[in-house]
């Protein structure tokens, strides 16, 4: 017999403060609302009840950062707007999380070589934690992103950063 056979009641289950804390902010992260360009109108696509990015928890697009801990960047980053970004990913609250949609997002897409307003992808000025390529993705493919993320978020430990 095991030492802790019998002395539970039968709904009690025992984990670490890791799995159940990872458990919780894998299964409901919050993206921040915003697009940049036409990759949004895909991610927009996942919110919808086709795609139903519900399924996975993260249906709560929140239209201010501060309430929000995930950002998709969804679109190309211009030189102008990449002040904005940053901004907006700093109001976000931590632990925060990024996921870089498209092309433009990973590296400056279609406008890496010719176009002197693109910034060459989101990681220059904020720290991205899953990339997602094509022009534009599919909302499968956002969908194995957020995946992706949610698997990264379960092996995180909250004893280290
Ligand atoms: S990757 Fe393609 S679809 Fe997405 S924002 Fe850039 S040009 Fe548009």
């Amino acid at each position: 017999m095991s030492l802790i056979e019998n002395r539970f009641n039968k709904n009690l289950i025992v984990t670490s403060a890791d799995y159940f804390i990872n458990w919780g902010r894998a299964n409901s992260l919050w993206p921040v609302s915003f697009g940049l360009a036409c990759c949004a109108i895909e991610m927009m696509a996942t919110g919808m009840a086709r795609y139903d990015i519900a399924r996975f928890g993260a249906e709560a697009f929140r239209p201010s950062p501060r309430q929000a801990d995930l950002m998709i960047v969804a679109g190309t980053i211009t030189h102008k707007m990449a002040s904005r970004v940053k901004l907006i990913y700093e109001q976000m609250s931590e632990p925060k999380y990024v996921m870089a949609m498209g092309s433009c997002a990973c590296s400056g897409g279609p406008f890496v070589k010719h176009s002197y307003a693109v910034l060459k992808g989101a990681d220059l000025v904020i720290p991205v934690d899953v990339y997602i390529p094509g022009c534009p993705p599919r909302p499968e493919a956002l969908l194995e992103g957020l995946m992706k993320l949610q698997k990264l978020i379960r092996q995180k430990s909250i004893a280290k950063k």
